[in-house]
């Protein structure tokens, strides 16, 4: 795996899953490594449902979920999406939204978007730049 050495872009992605599946952190590894015989799972983070946090490849090596940013990018997933369909949950955006306050401690300049943003594809099943916007103004940034 090759180190990342700068993080321009926070990148969400979803699992893709409906709200009854259980996608843990092993499904993720099956897939990734067992399956498509990568080195480690693709993501850097994964959120579940309940809200907790799976810290997946180490962020001092670069993902394999977004092909265009890869070299300059933390990935993170969180379950659910299936179809298109927003079906996350208020705590699972919540860990999201923290864990995307701590990335940009470290990475101040890191910008938020979906992969939709890089790729013609769904993924995330929602609106990553307006819900971070509208977290940002709720939590008073933009007084
Ligand atoms: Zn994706």
């Amino acid at each position: 795996m090759r180190l990342l050495s700068k993080v321009n872009h926070l990148v969400v992605h979803c699992a893709a899953t409906k709200s009854d599946q259980d996608v843990t952190i092993n499904d993720l590894h099956k897939w990734h490594v067992v399956d498509n015989g990568w080195s480690d799972i693709g993501y850097h983070y994964y959120i579940k449902f309940d809200g907790s946090v799976y810290p997946c490849r180490d962020v001092s090596y670069q993902g394999a979920h977004c092909k265009k940013v890869n070299d300059q990018s933390i990935g993170i997933c969180i379950e659910g999406g299936y179809g298109g369909v927003n079906n996350f949950t208020d705590v699972q955006l919540d860990s999201l939204w923290e864990l995307i306050c701590q990335l940009k401690l470290k990475h101040p300049n890191a910008c938020v978007n979906g992969h939709s943003h890089f790729d013609d594809k769904e993924c995330p099943s929602f609106n990553v730049v307006q819900w971070y916007e509208s977290m940002l103004e709720n939590k008073g940034f933009y007084l």
